[in-house]
């Protein structure tokens, strides 16, 4: 099995630490800020690693996941002030938000989700222990991590710590020595912040201790290491300098980080404003559809959302269910199971899996199961046994994925609707608005109607 290391930046085999029977494999996700609801770009992280998850357990092993959530930030502040609520308030509603959300995604639990202010005593020891050891220095109510004092800082991102100083453009914070230093406790600014006592100030910690922490109490050594690649750096170098500070093992083995959701071929975020939460979209598609979209492309690269490429994702998934139903409907179970005549869809879909993840490659084995399976029914070649058979791989392989087979789905776009569409168009037509005539036709065909205009008036036919 193959998988790509941002840390050495190529493909290499995977190798656990625990190489033993039921050998379990711990894996690190880092979690959301928790001012909002996730958007479709923060689900592609949870989707991704979930798929990984799920493939390892299917290898046999055990796979130990801890995920954070920083329940306290200056988003999570400002909020709270917003909403005229408490920071601790703002915090739990969007916890248990995402919790609504992981589960429609059918993203499995982790072992625990440890909260950021629930873990300040062993987050201040170790901002402890770095300063004893000499990585970290005080100043002014502030804690500091001393990047310098590394011989490595910069080996995840492949930066030159003399180059991020010479090109630090924002201006250095009073108590700082340098740039290219990190906080790791700050004060609090007013009376009212949420604040912990600490040998330095009443204040809270910077964003990347609580991952060091977190990552050494609840699992000491990670095989796995992930999240989006927009945490490569600072923060996951930041983590690596903190944790490598303090032992001689590397914080992780492999470093495994996702390509972005792009809008506009912008990176989806909620600073830009680009985003669309999972719940609107939500509104339109099933969570299984966004799922299957999520994957369809491999997990690195980056992937363009569209409604286009959801309708396309729709069909996609309907065709598989289609074939899943009328399968279904054929088979009857053998008393002895068998696999022999799909054995070859398992295992080109496990080499496409062992391929660092390749999901895109993975569902284009489904369409090959789908294909063979539409062409000896059509070909009246198809027993109730190897019905069956197809049927069942075909529900194996998506659950692998995270994919349930339910029933099929419907068009999101019902009749009525295109009807209403093309009586606003032939309006706009009537009143020579063609700009409008064209937006509504354009939208249409967007979502698959294609529009032939005859004597008769305008025809529609699904694509
Ligand atoms: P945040 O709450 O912003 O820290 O994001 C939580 C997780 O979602 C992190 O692992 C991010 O890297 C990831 N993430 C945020 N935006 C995107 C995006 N547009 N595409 C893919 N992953 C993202
Ligand atoms: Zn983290």
């Amino acid at each position: 099995m193959k998988i790509y290391n941002t840390m050495t930046s190529s493909k290499e085999d995977f190798v656990p630490y625990d190489m033993g029977e039921n050998a379990q494999i711990n894996m690190y996700v880092c979690g959301p800020t928790v001012y909002n609801l996730l958007h479709i770009g923060n689900m592609r992280c949870y989707v991704v690693f979930d798929t990984i998850r799920r493939y390892f357990e299917h290898k046999g092993f055990l796979v130990n996941v801890v995920q954070n959530f920083t329940d306290i930030d200056d988003k999570i502040i400002q909020s709270a002030d917003e909403e005229g609520i408490s920071a601790t308030e703002v915090a739990e509603k969007y916890i248990a938000e995402a919790y609504t959300d992981f589960k429609a995604m059918n993203i499995l639990a982790a072992s625990v989700y440890p909260r950021v202010t629930e873990e300040m005593p062993e987050i201040i020891a170790m901002i402890a222990e770095l300063i004893e050891k000499g990585f970290a220095y005080e100043s002014d109510g502030h804690v500091f991590f001393d990047s310098a004092k590394t011989e490595d800082y910069g080996k995840l991102s492949k930066k030159n710590i003399d180059d991020l100083i010479a090109g630090a453009r924002v201006e250095v914070h009073e108590s700082k020595r340098s740039s290219v230093d990190f906080v790791l406790w700050k004060p609090r600014k007013t009376a009212e912040e949420p604040s912990w006592a600490s040998p330095w100030s009443d204040g809270r910690p910077g964003w990347h201790i609580e991952c060091s922490a977190i990552a050494k109490k609840y699992l000491g050594r990670l095989d796995l290491h992930c999240g989006g690649e927009d945490l490569i750096f600072p923060h996951h170098e930041n983590e690596i300098a903190q944790t490598e500070a303090l032992q001689d093992e590397p914080l992780a083995r492999y470093w495994l980080h996702n390509g972005p959701l792009t809008s506009n071929g912008r990176k989806m975020s909620k600073s830009l404003g680009n985003f669309s939460t999972l719940r609107e979209v939500a509104q339109n598609f099933s969570h299984e559809v966004i799922r299957f979209f999520l994957l369809s492309g491999h997990y690195r690269m980056p992937i363009e959302y569209s409604e286009e490429l959801l309708i396309s994702a729709e069909k996609s998934l309907n065709r598989i269910k289609n074939a899943y139903n009328a399968l279904r409907e054929l088979a009857q179970e053998p008393p002895i199971p068998v696999d022999m005549n799909t054995l070859k869809y398992r295992l080109t879909f496990e080499t496409c899996m062992d391929d660092d993840f390749n999901t895109a490659n993975a569902i284009a084995v489904l369409f090959d199961i789908v294909k063979d399976a539409n062409m000896l029914i059509r070909n009246l070649k198809i027993t109730p046994h190897l019905a069956h058979e197809y049927q069942f791989v075909l529900h194996e392989l998506c659950e692998l994925l995270g994919i349930k087979l339910g029933d099929v789905q419907t068009l999101h776009i019902g009749e009525e609707y295109i009807e209403e569409q093309l009586r606003l168009r032939e309006m706009a037509r009537k009143n020579k608005d063609w700009a409008k005539s064209d937006e509504i036709r354009d939208a249409l065909t967007a979502q698959g109607v294609i529009i032939k205009d005859t004597p008769e008036g305008a025809k529609w036919t699904i694509r």
